[in-house]
């Protein structure tokens, strides 16, 4: 693979780039806090053990400093959140006007500095992106964040840094796909109205935020589909290659951007959907080529064992390695030393989530929902 990388330009094919850090590994939102639990520190280990991440594809992110989050973020907040951190407490004012502090937005140890590390990544991406290729940045996707508040489990959001970045180094067209359980309500807020930034989501129906309305258009370019509980694999290739896949190719993209949460997954707590890891994997691959540049953040995911061999899935498909029905040694002893506690029987960790990366597919009937609201969307395309 590496003879192969070598005799090609490395302006239009390098390989891969995965953007991590140390500090993911050990932090904490709090003992019963969703994001309790280690999800990025997995996946660098299994993919390290795996042999598919040499130091050559590892980039350590860097600290975004405060001026380059002022793009989006106003600096009242960037202030509050940066104080937060250091007092390790909020008034009552801060909290009502900044959403920090609360039950979602705890104050941690390193509520400023482990954003702000996801933030770097996805302003550094859009940079080393300016001449094409591929970036995988698992700690990025944070799409909840709006300007002047955290807001669901999200303090910073890089995504719409990344967007930002992206365009600042020369991507024009910016496509916007996010797969997570939830709607990306920061990212529609900050560029419903922008016609060069397409965004689609599939969210399921009636979940938090409870934004994302089949209906809302932006100036155009605006297409959400919520999804019912039970949404499976069979339902995701049909959305996969009945909408995003025309969407995409219609929109000539200079720059895709992934949102691959992993929340959406029949084994997480935070939604009722029920995909396989394979239904994010095929819509990984399906975006590969379809853009010069290519930037797969993560987002939401809270089981510590689907999320950790969702994401060590997606490296091995951006890098077309064949994933192994049965994990090496080393790979049990990472994901056998997982610890979540505090979890519902239904949650207590199955054979098959310490010694594979796959699941098993899961198929069936295509929901009515997803059938109509594909069609009605569509439609929108026809139109347009
Ligand atoms: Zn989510």
């Amino acid at each position: 693979m590496t003879k192969v990388t070598h005799v090609q330009t490395p302006a239009t094919s390098p390989s891969p780039k995965f953007i991590g850090a140390e500090i993911y590994r050990g932090s904490t939102y709090g003992a019963w806090h969703p994001l309790r639990v280690p999800r990025v520190s997995t996946v660098m280990d299994l993919t390290r053990a795996l042999g598919w991440l040499p130091a050559a594809q590892f980039i350590t992110s860097p600290r975004a400093k405060l001026a380059a989050l002022t793009s989006f973020h106003t600096p009242q907040y960037l202030q509050a959140l940066q104080t937060a951190e250091a007092a390790q407490t909020v008034t009552d004012d801060i909290r009502n006007r900044h959403g920090l502090g609360t039950p979602s937005n705890p104050v941690f140890t390193e509520m400023f500095r482990r954003p702000a590390t996801a933030a770097g990544g996805s302003l550094l991406a859009g940079e080393l992106l300016r001449h094409g290729g591929v970036i995988y940045s698992p700690a990025g996707g944070t799409h909840h964040g709006l300007p002047d508040r955290a807001n669901g489990f999200c303090y910073l959001n890089d995504p719409v840094l990344a967007i930002q970045s992206l365009r600042r180094n020369g991507a024009q067209r910016i496509a916007y796909i996010d797969i997570d359980a939830h709607h990306p309500d920061g990212v529609e807020h900050a560029f419903a109205d922008d016609p060069d930034t397409l965004l689609i989501s599939t969210h399921e129906i009636n979940r938090w935020p409870r934004t994302g309305a089949l209906t809302d258009q932006g100036a155009g370019q605006v297409f959400n589909l919520p999804v019912p509980a039970g949404l499976h694999d069979d339902d995701m290739a049909l959305i996969l290659h009945e909408l995003i896949l025309p969407l995409v190719q219609g929109f000539r993209p200079d720059a895709i951007v992934l949102q691959c949460g992993a929340d959406a997954v029949t084994e997480d707590p935070q939604s009722r959907l029920c995909l396989s890891n394979n239904a994010h994997w095929a819509v990984v691959a399906a975006l590969q080529s379809m853009a010069p540049r290519y930037l797969v953040l993560g987002g939401g995911g809270y089981n510590p064992w689907s999320v950790g061999r969702l994401w060590s899935g997606v490296w091995a498909v951006l890098n077309n390695k064949e994933i192994p029905d049965h994990l090496p040694p080393k790979g049990h002893a990472i994901l056998r030393a997982l610890r979540w506690d505090g979890i519902a029987r239904r949650h207590l960790p199955q054979d098959h989530w310490i010694t594979t990366l796959r699941d098993r597919p899961r198929n069936g009937a295509i929901h009515d929902d997803v059938r109509t609201g594909v069609a009605y969307l569509k439609n929108r395309i026809v139109r347009a």
